[in-house]
């Protein structure tokens, strides 16, 4: 079976490589010059930039299988130990956040009024299934005000650049919605989570040695001359039982050359908003796809010297609620210390692994999101000056970068806002009216790597039926 596969960020590349290990055709199109979508690494005057992801959450099935096929489990960069910490900002300052539910009502994070209001949450009752309530009401409702503002704020910021007045915690975060749903208590279903041993073991972050483009470099070389890079699909048309997949290949500059070819299937997995400039056969609105909201986001990874930096770094990062009003920055990563170089074989400094050369550090900042969209078209000095004011305010920073990047994302994160339900709903019945075609994304089953990987095996898996 002939599939073309739109898209080789990592749902369209893990749906590519699950087709061509059952012994099918894929045929990879890309519309930029290299694969991984929003995932790319490069080390630039030795620190390891990352473009778009730093870190991909562990206990993933999926992905546990695809870097095992890959042959990457040797590369595989655990977090260090120092990462499990992390920062939320409060007046002005970082202030460690709880990591355990014991923690929320001895932390320092909450008010004592909030650590009593907290307690209540398991006596709560369970929302009605069908309702598709804000995370913003739904915090607010479970833990009171201040867990909303210091908790499920940042937390937003950090996962989705979103607004939690807007999206749904039903889609948003299934996990937390669904603990509700089964346990009728938060608290309840994770202090049971905890007695489970293996789910303890198996939690935490890791990213590769050389960084997370290491990924789609793997899965890239596997599909070997089945990628078609600088292709975009510009049309799509059926004939009879086949589709007809068409675009341009560009050849650098402006020159173009048309191309079409014939498929027995398509596996959709560019991002929703890109479905507006392909023209496609007639068939169901495509408004519920195409009106979703992609925050705009701007990484900006700047180096300093260690002994510039006043703040001890231990932890995976902060976060910044949008409450603390005078702060601009959604958050950053304390990217050399959560790979600091140094591995729990070896206690020596490895250069090869590190994030910052010897003697310095790396910090990945993100602003824009749906909280701050106009930062994210901020002209570039005026991002960098904007960054380096909040964080050294934030992190005592004395002297100036020696190092900074700045990567602009424009649609970066696809918003699960109230009413994604429909949107759902619409991707199903596409896939129902035009058969041999399949959507894998981001905006199906989450927008981590994990659950992108997951909505493109399972893209594959249903393309095999
Ligand atoms: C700044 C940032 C930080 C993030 N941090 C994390 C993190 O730390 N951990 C984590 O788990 N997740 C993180 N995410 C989320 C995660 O990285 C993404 O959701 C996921 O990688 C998206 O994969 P995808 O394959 O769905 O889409 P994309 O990566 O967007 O890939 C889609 C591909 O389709 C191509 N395309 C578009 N139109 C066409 C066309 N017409 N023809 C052919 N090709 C086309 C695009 O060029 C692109 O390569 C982050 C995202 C961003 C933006």
């Amino acid at each position: 079976m002939r599939v073309a596969v739109i898209g080789a960020g990592i749902a369209g590349l893990t749906a590519a490589f699950r087709l061509r290990l059952a012994g099918e055709e894929p045929v990879v199109f890309e519309a930029q010059a290299q694969t991984g979508g929003v995932i790319g690494t490069e080390r630039i005057e030795g620190f390891l930039v990352e473009f778009g992801p730093t870190t991909i959450q562990a206990a993933n099935p999926v992905l546990d299988v695809l870097i095992r096929d890959t042959g990457l489990e040797p590369d595989r960069l655990p977090a260090s130990k120092t990462a499990r910490k992390r920062y939320i900002v409060r007046d002005g300052k970082p202030v460690a956040a709880p990591n355990s539910p014991a923690d929320l009502v001895t932390n320092s994070l909450f008010s004592a009024r909030a650590q009593r209001r907290a307690l209540r949450e398991p006596l709560i009752p369970r929302s009605r299934p069908t309702e598709e309530e804000s995370v913003a009401d739904f915090a607010r409702r479970r833990f009171g005000p201040e867990a909303l503002d210091y908790g499920m704020d940042p937390l937003v910021a950090g996962v989705y650049g979103g607004d939690p007045k807007r999206l749904a915690i039903r889609h948003a975060f299934p996990g937390i919605w669904r603990m509700e749903q089964e346990s009728g208590s938060i608290v309840r279903a994770l202090l049971r989570g905890r007695k489970d041993k293996k789910s303890r073991m198996a939690s935490g972050m890791f990213s590769f040695r050389k960084g997370l483009g290491q990924l789609p470099e793997a899965l890239s070389d596997a599909l070997g001359d089945r990628l078609r890079l600088s292709t975009p699909v510009r049309r799509l048309e059926r004939q009879g039982a086949r589709w007809i997949v068409s675009g341009d290949c560009l050849l650098g500059g402006h020159e173009q050359t048309a191309w079409s070819e014939s498929f027995d299937a398509v596996v959709y997995a560019a991002p929703l908003h890109a479905l507006a400039s392909i023209a496609l056969p007639e068939g169901p609105s495509l408004k519920p796809l195409t009106n979703v909201v992609y925050a705009p986001l701007v990484v900006t990874a700047m180096g300093f010297r260690r002994e510039h930096v006043g703040h001890p770094l231990d932890g995976f990062g902060m976060l910044v609620p949008g409450v603390e009003r005078s702060i601009r920055i959604l958050g950053t990563l304390f990217t050399s210390s959560i790979f600091s170089g140094i591995s729990s074989a070896s206690s020596t400094f490895q250069s090869d692994i590190a994030r910052a050369p010897a003697g310095h550090v790396l910090l990945t900042t993100i602003i824009g999101g749906m909280r701050n969209p106009a930062l994210a078209s901020l002209p570039e000095k005026e991002a960098y000056d904007l960054v380096l004011g909040d964080l050294r305010r934030l992190l005592d920073i004395s002297g100036e970068p020696v190092f900074r990047w700045h990567t602009s994302w424009k649609l970066a994160v696809p918003q699960y806002n109230i009413g994604y339900g429909k949107t759902l709903a619409a991707i199903e019945r596409l896939e129902a009216s035009w058969p041999g075609w399949f959507m894998a994304g981001n905006y199906r089953m989450g927008v981590s790597i994990g659950d992108a990987a997951k909505s493109g095996e399972e893209a594959a898996r249903r393309c095999l039926l």
